[in-house]
């Protein structure tokens, strides 16, 4: 059975300052077990022990998993000089456990990205063995066509000499404009090279100008799901992913 000091858990669970939670025990208002709490050091079982701040249970848990629809303009990273990242759409409860995004989608990138303090997660959904595959849905400028979703099919080479591993593209309709045609198109994509998508597409003379990912492995984007919200991942779900 885990134990865990009593202050570190508190401030974890977003209870305050491990000096704020000290005061809290001298003022007598945190219970273990229904016994008043006087050394805020104390040895805990957080997973079974009960804990009160206030009359209030505070029950533990290690990690969260957050799915975010990632809106553009803010960056995938927990820290950044100029730009907002993706933690700044986070409350401050859920930042408190300190989530990281998994993989990154660029600035202008929309989408489904998931959060999350569970190291060996991200580490297992990025790992480069397993291809998780993820969806992608993008406006490209030109006539995304027949050859190129054979040329997808079979592996592009990028402007590095990398050759991608197969993708699936699917065109979902095509309009002209005055500044020519216009496809729009779905990509899963089984690996995450940097820019990917466009770089696939600058390999057959495309562009892609807009771009959403819309799912990865079992996690969807549902259209419920407001552009700048999040939600925690169901069960199920982490079920299937973990
Ligand atoms: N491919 C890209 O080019 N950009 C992304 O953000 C994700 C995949």
């Amino acid at each position: 059975r885990q134990t865990l000091r009593l202050d570190k858990m508190l401030v974890h669970m977003g209870c305050g300052s491990r000096s704020d939670i000290k005061r809290m025990a001298k003022q007598g208002i945190i219970t273990v077990n229904d016994k008043r709490v006087k050394d805020s050091g104390m040895q805990v079982h957080p997973l079974d022990d009960r804990v009160e701040v206030d009359g209030e249970r505070i029950v533990y848990r290690e990690f969260i998993y957050l799915l975010l629809h990632k809106p553009p303009g803010v960056v995938s990273a927990t820290e950044d000089l100029r730009d907002r990242t993706v933690l700044d759409l986070l409350s401050p409860e859920d930042r408190h456990f300190e989530p990281f995004p998994v993989g990154r989608l660029d600035k202008d990138t929309e989408g489904l990205l998931l959060l999350t303090n569970d190291g060996q997660l991200a580490h297992e959904l990025l790992s480069p063995k397993k291809h998780v595959p993820k969806t992608y849905e993008a406006r490209v400028a030109g006539d995304v066509n027949e050859e190129d979703i054979r040329h997808f099919a079979e592996g592009v080479t990028l402007d590095d000499g990398y050759a991608t591993l197969p993708a699936q593209l699917t065109i979902l309709s095509k309009t002209d404009t005055d500044g020519g045609p216009v496809s729009f198109i779905s990509l899963i994509i089984h690996e995450g090279k940097f820019h990917q998508v466009k770089r696939m597409f600058e390999a057959v003379g495309k562009k892609v100008e807009y771009l959403k990912r819309v799912a990865m492995g079992p996690l969807v984007l549902e259209e419920e799901l407001e552009i700048g919200t999040y939600r925690e991942l169901t069960a199920e779900e982490l079920a299937v992913i973990g």
